[in-house]
């Protein structure tokens, strides 16, 4: 592996050198045990120790299938579904891998005693498998997380609606907290040039699905001058949003907990930023019972930032804790789109505010390859900009995993996996100089 490691660094390697180079029988990857999917019965997930079920372990190289695509992974990064797996919560993933190979042949290599977490990369293709025609080896790219088979018809006018639709590093094997990541060629975008490796690889999975579930025609359909109530608004999806917002015309009203990320909002160029904590909001007198007077006094904050204006959409995640404030919040007509329930699955709004004044709430999951294709392009066109904050090397993933369960940092977590450090494949330093300060914005 330490050869692949310089070899990938040689600027003068053309495709054939990638596709000759000898691949190593194993790579290190961070993984997960099906015989310890018990190890947390019991305990509730803010007690879990991720650095108990976390392994870094030497792992076979899979066999590169039609279709699929080896990639050197040099940088990944941590996402909220890679706590879920590491925690074995709500369920084990290893659930989802027996499932992939009771339904596909192709699933059935991922069915294994052990699961490769992680659905985000930036690296270099190694191998193609046959069929592929758009990437060749030494191509740098980045991957986003939706796997598809569209042998049916229902995922026909939107993949995400396939029934074989996966989320690569969660529901399938072989993900990108590793030296090596197996992918499908349609999971492939082209890496911002001006970006390094650890800043590349931190966008697809938050920056694609808040690209869908605000801009585009399956999310809330934001047009220019919407006003959009955006919860925790410095964090990895937030943080997106707050963009999308800005860079789409709109008016972001951004939710935080704390005057560090509320500054980081005001940097990115939000005028209107509601400090959760500070204010003292609390939407549940206790677990059971949800308080409308705090909902009233959240609506009246919001509109006293705004000039009497409510939110035309919601971008909603944190789920029950906040979830009735939201459909309260909303302006009559406008929508609640929601891709997550961080505080809680089981919502509880009062029905009247969402019938009598005409709210759509949007369901809202990952994108599709087109979507993630057309967040990535902001991202290589600097408009929009990575939030990494920190970056760890591929050893500590456990440590990355806890902070990010923790809500320890803003942002995006990094990962270094091959990258021998940071700072390295930028292949357009004029766009990069233009947008260093936006680049680093989230750094500490
Ligand atoms: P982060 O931890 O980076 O950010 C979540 C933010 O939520 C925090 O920064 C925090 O902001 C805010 N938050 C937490 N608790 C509360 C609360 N009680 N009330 C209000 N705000 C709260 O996670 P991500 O943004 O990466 O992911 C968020 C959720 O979205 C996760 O559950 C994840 O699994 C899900 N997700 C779903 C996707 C999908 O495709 N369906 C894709 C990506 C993520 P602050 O404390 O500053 O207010």
């Amino acid at each position: 592996m330490h050869r692949l490691a310089e070899f990938l660094l040689d600027p003068s390697a053309g495709p054939e050198d990638f596709a000759r180079f000898p691949l190593p029988d194993t790579y290190r990857a961070i993984t997960v045990h099906r015989a310890e999917a018990g190890i947390f019965a019991g305990i509730p997930s803010r007690e879990r120790d991720p650095s108990l079920s976390l392994h870094l372990d030497q792992v076979p190289v899979p066999e590169v299938g039609p279709g699929e695509a080896l990639v050197a992974v040099m940088a990944s990064s941590v996402n909220y579904n890679t706590v879920w797996s590491a925690l074995f919560e709500p369920q084990p993933t290893f659930r989802f891998l027996q499932e992939y190979a009771r339904r596909r042949p192709e699933g059935r290599r991922h069915d294994l005693p052990y699961h490769v977490l992680g659905s985000d990369l930036a690296g270099i293709v190694l191998r193609t498998g046959p069929g592929v025609t758009r990437w060749r080896p030494g191509d740098s790219v980045v991957g986003h997380c939706l796997v598809t088979e569209l042998d049916h018809p229902d995922g026909h006018g939107d993949p995400l609606l396939d029934p074989e639709a996966r989320i690569w590093g969660y529901e399938t094997n072989f993900g990108g907290l590793a030296d090596l990541a197996l992918v499908k060629s349609g999971q492939l975008l082209p890496k911002p040039a001006h970006l390094t490796w650890e800043e590349a690889a931190v966008s697809g999975l938050v920056n694609s699905t808040a690209y869908r579930q605000l801009v585009s025609a399956n999310g809330a359909r934001m047009k220019q001058g919407d006003t959009v109530l955006i919860w925790g608004a410095a964090g990895g999806l937030g943080s997106y949003a707050t963009q999308y917002v800005l860079a789409g015309g709109g008016f972001p009203v951004c939710v935080v907990s704390s005057p560090a990320r509320a500054r980081l909002c005001r940097a990115m160029g939000a005028a209107h930023v509601i400090d959760r904590e500070a204010e003292g909001f609390r939407f549940w007198t206790d677990d059971a019972t949800p308080d409308p007077r705090e909902w009233r006094r959240f609506a009246r904050r919001v509109r006293e930032l705004t000039g009497g204006e409510e939110p035309d959409i919601v971008f909603e995640h944190p789920g029950r804790d906040t979830f009735g404030a939201s459909v309260y919040t909303v302006r009559k007509g406008g929508a609640v789109a929601t891709c997550a329930s961080i505080t809680g699955a089981q919502h509880l709004y009062d029905n009247r505010y969402l019938w009598t004044r005409l709210v759509r709430i949007v369901g809202t999951h990952f994108a599709h390859h087109r979507e993630a294709w057309e967040a990535n392009r902001l991202i290589a066109k600097g408009r929009i900009h990575p939030t990494l904050s920190a970056l760890y090397p591929l050893q500590e993933t456990a440590e990355a995993v806890r902070a990010v369960r923790d809500g320890l940092r803003p942002g995006k977590a990094g990962v270094l996996c091959l990258a021998p450090s940071a700072g390295l494949g930028v292949t357009d330093q004029e766009l990069r100089i233009r947008h260093l300060p936006a680049i680093n914005r989230f750094r500490t």
